[in-house]
C-alpha cells in the first residue's frame, strides 16, 4: 500500500482579493522507503504539497491519504494525533526552540505525545545524528549545519513512518548542506524511512530515488 497518495489534489489560499491557487490537480504514490524529490522554483508550490502530506493543512479539493486515511475526514483531534504518530518535518530554519537544550528540543516530541523514556530516546538520537555529548548545549551554541541534525533528530525521535523536509539544506553552506543530505541517504537506506523533501536544487534532488519537477503547482515532465 501506499504510505501517502494525492488523489488530484488542489490547493487555493483564500487571500483579501482573489483566491491564489498553489496546487492543480495533483496525483501522486509515495510508498514506503522512497525518497522522493520535489523540486521547482519559488512559488511552484513545494512547500504547500509537503504542508498536505504532513497534514498541516487540507486540500480545498481531492484527497490526500496518510496510511489510507483521508485528512479530510479526520477531526482536528485526530489530525494532531496523525501528525504526532506518523509524521516528522524539517524546515530550512531550523525551528529549534532557542530557550530549551539540545537534548530538550529532541525529546520534546515524545512529551507532547505522552512516551515514556523520552530523555534516553533524545540521547540515543541525537547520538545518531553525529552529536553524541552535545546534549547539554543550546542551539546558539551550534554551527547551522549541527542544528540541522539536532532538527532531523528532533523529527526522527517518535520514530514517524514519514520525513518531510523542506529546503533542509537552504540555510547551509555547500559542503555543510552535501553532509545533511548524506545523512538523510543513510536514513532513507538505514530506516527505510520515507521521505519527500522540497528543494531548488536539482543537484540536492539528485541524491533522491524519485525525483519531481514541479511548476505553477503541478507536475512535469
Ligand atoms: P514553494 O514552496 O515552491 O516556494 P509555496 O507552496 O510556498 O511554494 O507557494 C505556492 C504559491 O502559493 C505561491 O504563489 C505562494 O505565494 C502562495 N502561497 C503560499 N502560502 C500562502 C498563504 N498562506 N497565503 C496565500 N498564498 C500563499
Ligand atoms: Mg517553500
Amino acid at each position: 500500500m501506499n504510505l501517502l497518495e494525492l488523489r488530484h489534489v488542489s490547493k487555493n489560499y483564500a487571500t483579501e482579493s482573489t483566491p491564489v491557487p498553489a496546487l492543480n490537480g495533483v496525483s501522486l504514490n509515495v510508498s514506503e522507503g522512497e525518497f522522493v524529490a520535489l523540486v521547482g522554483r519559488s512559488g511552484c508550490g513545494k512547500s504547500t504539497l509537503l504542508n498536505l502530506a504532513g497534514a498541516m493543512d487540507l486540500p480545498t479539493s481531492g484527497d490526500v491519504l496518510i496510511d489510507g486515511q483521508s485528512t479530510s475526514a479526520l477531526s482536528e483531534a485526530a489530525l494532531t494525533k496523525l501528525r504526532r504518530e506518523k509524521v516528522g518535518f524539517i524546515f530550512q530554519s531550523f525551528q529549534l526552540l532557542p530557550t530549551l537544550s539540545v537534548v530538550e528540543n529532541i525529546e520534546l516530541p515524545l512529551l507532547l505525545a505522552h512516551r515514556s523514556g523520552a530523555r534516553q530516546s533524545a540521547l540515543d538520537r541525537l547520538g545518531s545524528v553525529g552529536l553524541e555529548g552535545y546534549d547539554a548545549r543550546m542551539p546558539y551554541q551550534l554551527s547551522g549545519g549541527q542544528m540541522q541534525r539536532v532538527a532531523i533528530a528532533r523529527a526522527l525521535v517518535h520514530q514517524p513512518r514519514l520525513l518531510l523536509a523542506d529546503e533542509p539544506t537552504g540555510n547551509l553552506d555547500s559542503v555543510t548542506g552535501d553532509s545533511v543530505l548524506e545523512l538523510l541517504l543513510h536514513i532513507s537506506r538505514q530506516h527505510r524511512m520515507t521521505i519527500i523533501m522540497a528543494t531548488h536544487s536539482r543537484e540536492a534532488a539528485a541524491i533522491a530515488g524519485t525525483v519531481l519537477t514541479m511548476r505553477d503547482g503541478r507536475f512535469v515532465e
